[in-house]
């Protein structure tokens, strides 16, 4: 089974000694590394158990979807009507487009849609180390280039998702395994883009926050060395940031992908699906509960509420980061380097940050 709980996360910037650690005091697990595999498996099981109440249509497409317009009169016209591929239809009081970032549901609603496309892909592969260690530590690296990230499998597997220019990306995958996984130790381990300047600096303020504040600093680890790569898993993903200006109209709620699209350097893509379903679960209960309509704008803009709330903040963060990560001027490589030693040495601050990350 290839999923592992990871107890450390490490970030470290490749232009100085800046890093920053979470841990828990009481070595509780932070999260958990799941291949996507045994999500689908899970969901699938599920979906298995629930099939007196659930019908699964395989390999279909919905083409179309006919809405109870205007909108603003929806809850007297209470279906939405779906076309399938082979021409059947559905009709439904409430209908959940999950269906990803090009969301045709959204699209045939017209919902406002704010997005760009990063001058990035990501690579993603499984990793074999070079032997077995205990792999509970995820570890990401932040180039020049962008974001590389060494997630825990098993004893001797990881994943990794190296985001970086779209040639650069195009080169990874098509290189052979022995260039590919030198290439990938490199990332990790040289320290090729430190300048002196920059080290002093940091070495000022760690200086600093020690005098002023002398607890234990994380010293910096490395991550174990890789061997192998799994043939066939290198892939490539274009990326890009959106965010649907509403996730919900009469009769119409939009989770996942469809709704934010998030770069992966903080590894919230999925989490921020599963924290929609969760709300959303939570509003539709209360309503049937209540005997109410579940298609009707009543509880659905509580659901709205709650996740835009959390998502427009996750998206805003991870999109700075990307930005201030992506550069070698000496100033900003300056101000991430404070900023990062800064926010280490402060256990409060980075307690909120797990928080926030884990809703
Ligand atoms: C390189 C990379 C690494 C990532 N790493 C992480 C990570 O470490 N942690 C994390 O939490 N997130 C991560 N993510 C983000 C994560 O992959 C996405 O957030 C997640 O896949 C979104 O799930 P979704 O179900 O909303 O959309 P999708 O995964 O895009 O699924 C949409 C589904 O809808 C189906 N569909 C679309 N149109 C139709 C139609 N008309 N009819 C029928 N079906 C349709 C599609 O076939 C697809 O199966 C990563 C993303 C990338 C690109």
């Amino acid at each position: 089974m290839r999923y592992r709980a990871f107890r450390r996360m490490q970030v470290w910037d490749a232009c100085s000694e800046a890093l920053i650690m979470f841990d828990k005091d009481n070595l509780d697990d932070m999260g958990y590394i799941v291949e996507n595999d045994i999500i689908m498996c899970a969901l699938t099981k599920q979906l298995e158990a629930a099939s007196d109440r659930v019908t699964v249509l395989y390999r279909s497409r919905a083409v179309g979807y006919t809405w109870p317009y205007p909108f603003t009169m929806a809850d007297s016209s209470p279906w939405v009507h779906v076309t399938l591929g082979d021409g059947s239809t559905l009709q439904t009081k409430l209908l959940i487009g999950a269906d990803g970032h090009n969301s045709g549901v959204r699209q045939a609603a017209g919902i406002q849609n704010v997005s760009w496309s990063y001058d990035q892909s990501a690579v993603v592969a499984t990793l074999h180390l070079s032997e077995a260690t205990e792999n509970n530590v995820a570890w990401q690296r932040f180039l020049p280039s962008g974001p590389i990230a060494l997630l825990p499998l098993s004893d001797t597997l990881s994943s990794l998702v190296w985001s970086t220019s779209h040639e650069h990306a195009a080169e990874l995958v098509g290189m052979d395994e022995e260039k590919f996984v030198d290439t990938v130790n490199s990332a990790f381990w040289s320290d090729a883009n430190h300048t002196d300047l920059i080290d002093s600096a940091g070495s000022l303020l760690q200086y600093a926050v020690g005098f002023l504040k002398p607890t234990k600093v994380s010293a910096r680890q490395m991550p174990p060395s890789v061997a192998r790569v799994d043939a066939k898993s290198r892939v490539l993903f274009p990326l890009g940031l959106g965010h649907a200006a509403e996730y919900v109209r009469p009769r119409l709620a939009l989770i996942g992908d469809a709704a934010h699209r998030v770069h992966p350097l903080a590894g919230q893509g999925v989490n921020m699906g599963f924290g929609d379903v969760s709300s959303l679960v939570r509003h539709l209960s209360a309503a049937a509960f209540n005997g109410k309509d579940l298609g009707s704008m009543s509880h659905l803009t509580g659901y709205e509420t709650d996740r835009q709330r959390h998502n427009t903040a996750l998206l805003a963060a991870t999109d700075l980061l990307k930005r201030l990560y992506s550069t070698r001027a000496t100033p900003l490589v300056l101000l991430r380097t404070w900023g990062l030693q800064a926010t280490n040495a402060v256990s409060p601050l980075k307690e909120q940050i797990i928080a926030f990350a884990s809703k």
